[in-house]
């Protein structure tokens, strides 16, 4: 059965609102189910490290110069992003 756009939307937003039990494997499958139906992650993308995909559950953040800078503490890669 193939689910509408309206419902993997949904299916997205349930799994963000959950990301802190999610693993790096399921956080990377959801990531390339939107991009298949092309929904941006916009703000979601904030949540998991870019690199390993792992969840940023405690992470070390520091706020420098209007970025804020997120450290994997899985992979230890930095992500920074402009603070609006
Ligand atoms: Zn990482």
């Amino acid at each position: 059965m193939k689910k509408t756009k309206k419902e993997i939307i949904k299916d997205i937003d349930d799994f963000f609102r959950n990301i802190k039990t999610k693993t790096p494997k399921e956080v990377k499958k959801i990531k390339k189910l939107a991009m298949k139906y092309k929904i941006p992650l916009k703000e979601k993308r904030k949540l998991f490290c870019k690199k390993c995909y792992s969840p940023f559950i405690s992470p070390k953040i520091r706020i420098k110069k209007g970025l804020k800078i997120v450290e994997c503490k899985s992979c230890g890669y930095v992500s920074r992003w402009k603070i609006k």
